[in-house]
């Protein structure tokens, strides 16, 4: 990659924090939501940007479905939700079911017209972008170059091989990766309580200490996070176990944040 290229463009003035994935179904949109939502719990005024432009599920994840953005001087405003961190989404846009089979310069608009959007003194601005290394991201990168990058993976092989290069390609554009988080690690029989490890566990850990970055913590495969994520109450805006994991991985961005500009 040309990295001379991505430097010369320009910086937005809110912060972006990008959330990235090298492979999908890893959790990165369940991670984006409920850290939006643990900031904004422990004071911070975010926003989330549903950059997963074709596949997006912000809308699903806060429950705001049915809800539409209004507008004002032809920019977004974004839709407010009960857990208290508005998002902005084409998928409040577009009809579920409906395929977004956009092509490459509709992506790169789509993604500006979000990030543009009313965001008040929202900062920062979380972004769940699509995952892997492809256009949108690379755009992404270029374009509005984030603050910093947040990886998450599972703990399996193949999945962090995907998140080093997504790393990569943060590392590439002198984007400073924040840490590391891992989904899905451990998961607590609810009849037994024994704890199993269907993706292994602790790998995405070993990793981020073998790439020299942060490893900001780790949310256990839960089906109670599922059950709220599917219902569109956001874990992290209740008092479980979950809440508490992603209480603590903010509380590691949220030090990151005011190391790097308040
Ligand atoms: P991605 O954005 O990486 O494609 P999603 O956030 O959409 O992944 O998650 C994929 C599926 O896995 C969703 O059904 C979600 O509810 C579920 N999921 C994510 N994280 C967990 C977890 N820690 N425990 C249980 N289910 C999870």
């Amino acid at each position: 990659m040309d990295t001379r290229v991505l430097h010369t463009s320009s910086r937005a003035q809110r912060r972006l924090i990008a959330v990235a994935s090298g492979k999908g179904g890893v959790g990165k949109s369940t991670v984006s939501a409920n850290l939006a939502v643990a900031l904004a719990r422990g004071g911070r005024k975010v926003g989330l940007v549903d950059a997963d432009i074709s596949g997006p599920s912000q809308p699903r994840l806060f429950g705001v479905e049915d809800r539409k953005p209004g507008a004002r001087d032809n920019k977004m405003i974004p839709v407010e939700t009960p857990a208290g961190v508005p998002i902005a989404s084409v998928g409040v846009l577009v009809p579920a079911g409906q395929a977004i089979a956009w092509r490459g310069p509709m992506l790169a608009n789509a993604l500006n017209q979000l990030i543009d959007a009313h965001w008040g003194n929202a900062d920062p601005l979380i972004l769940d972008l699509p995952p892997g290394t492809g256009d949108v991201q690379l755009t992404m990168v270029q374009k509005h170059r984030p603050s910093g990058a947040v990886i998450v993976s599972t703990p399996q092989d193949l999945a962090l091989i995907d998140a080093r290069r997504a790393i990569d390609l943060f590392a590439k554009a002198g984007v400073p990766i924040i840490g590391l988080i891992e989904n899905m690690a451990g998961y607590a029989c609810p009849h037994c309580g024994e704890t199993s490890d269907p993706f292994g566990s602790g790998g995405a850990e070993a990793d981020a200490a073998r790439l020299g970055i942060p490893f900001l913590g780790r949310i256990p495969l839960s089906r109670e996070l599922r059950a709220a994520s599917d219902a569109g109450t956001p874990p992290a805006a209740g008092n479980g176990p979950d809440a508490a994991a992603f209480e603590e991985i903010a509380g590691r961005v949220d030090v990151w944040l005011t190391a790097n500009g308040g």
